[in-house]
């Protein structure tokens, strides 16, 4: 059978900005009979990440990612529909899901590999199980309830950057369910602003690109922040924390500024910035939401619920088609997306 794949075309790089030629578009063959335990799927909806940064460099610099090879197949979140399965958990029709979907138009998978999914609980729209009730969604939730220390009625403040993003969209809305009772975004454009404050209850967003971002949280921050949920590191990061409260916290979930340059991760906090973490026992600790997939089937649950309840308000930024992905994974890196990036495969 013919089918459509994309490929890592070429490195950007350590230092470099990834950009769409980076991928390429081929024609492929896939075996026109499926085996016993495989099932043959469709692709629906794949999903665009930071993390993918990493695996474009030949070593992506850490034990749970795999480096994407030159003319291999590149893979990672996907929703798609089952076509053929000889796999006793699958029959035609069923949706499924999983963490390692090739970027093809159909592919054979071994069906130990997927997930079943019920439509139902997120009232059809398939493409927030990659987001919103997805690895996302749980990064938000998770990152929240395990590094966060958020507590209903402490009177916290809590701080998100990249706030228009997929994680930090969801993460300020969460914090505001947990229980804080001021959450402030910081993101790259007036637009984004607008939204967070106007469509997802955020208290009140910065734009990092436009005027003194120090200034403008102790204005909107007069109590001092309480909880960070990190998700760029850099400047913004330690801006924030030199306002951060005596014993607060920062969710380390991602440092996307830092992911075009070759350093460690976590990047090393900056000397003055390091003297005010440690003198004012703020807590650092790396998050990694694959960490507590024991709590996966209950926290999506509970982010179902919240969706259905419309407590959860959800943004896709929906790119058409497979030949664009590439594109839409550049675009994402340098603020073009609001909320999730998903690639629509099926149209
Ligand atoms: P995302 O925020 O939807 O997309 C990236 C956004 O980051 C862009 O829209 C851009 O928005 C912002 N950005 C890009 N370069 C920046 C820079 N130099 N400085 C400041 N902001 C920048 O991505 P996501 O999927 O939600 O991921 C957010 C973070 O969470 C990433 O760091 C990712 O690696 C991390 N993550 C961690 C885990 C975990 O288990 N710890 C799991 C999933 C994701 P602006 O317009 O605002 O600049």
């Amino acid at each position: 059978m013919i089918i459509q794949r994309v490929v890592l075309n070429s490195r950007p790089g350590k230092n470099g900005v990834p950009v769409a030629e980076n991928f390429r578009l081929e024609q492929s063959t896939i075996a026109d009979t499926v085996q016993a335990g495989q099932v043959r799927v469709k692709t629906l909806y794949l999903s665009v990440d930071p993390y993918m940064r990493c695996r474009m460099n030949e070593d992506t610099g850490s034990d749970y990612l795999r480096p994407w090879q030159l003319s291999e197949v590149a893979d990672g979140g996907g929703v798609g529909v089952v076509e053929e399965s000889k796999h006793d958990n699958f029959s035609k029709g069923d949706f499924v899901t999983s963490f390692t979907w090739p970027w093809q138009t159909v592919a054979i998978l071994d069906g130990s590999l997927l997930q079943k999914l019920v439509p139902q609980l997120v009232n059809g729209r398939l493409s927030y199980f990659l987001g919103a009730a997805g690895i996302t969604g749980l990064t938000a939730l998770l990152g929240i309830r395990e590094k966060g220390h958020v507590a209903a009625g402490a009177n916290q403040t809590m701080v998100v950057s990249g706030a228009a993003g997929a994680c930090g969209s969801l993460a300020g809305q969460i914090g505001r369910l947990e229980g804080c009772s001021r959450v402030v975004g910081i993101a790259g454009t007036d637009e984004k602003c607008s939204i967070l404050v106007q469509e997802m209850g955020f208290d009140a967003a910065i734009n990092y690109k436009k005027g003194d971002v120090a200034k403008q949280l102790r204005e909107l921050c007069p109590g001092g922040v309480d909880v960070y949920f990190d998700n760029v590191g850099g400047d913004i990061s330690d801006t924030v924390i030199s306002q951060m409260n005596q014993n607060s916290h920062i969710i380390l979930c991602g440092q996307i500024s830092q992911y075009n340059k070759d350093v460690p991760y976590p990047p090393p906090l900056p000397p003055d910035i390091e003297k005010i973490q440690k003198e004012r026992n703020i807590t650092r600790e790396r998050f990694l939401v694959l960490n507590y997939m024991d709590k996966q089937e209950a926290s999506v649950l509970q982010l179902c619920q919240w969706i259905q309840e419309g407590k959860l308000k959800v943004r896709e930024t929906v790119v058409e088609g497979l030949a664009n992905i590439g594109a839409a994974f550049q675009s994402m890196m340098s603020g073009g997306n609001i909320g999730k990036q998903i690639v629509s495969v099926s149209k």
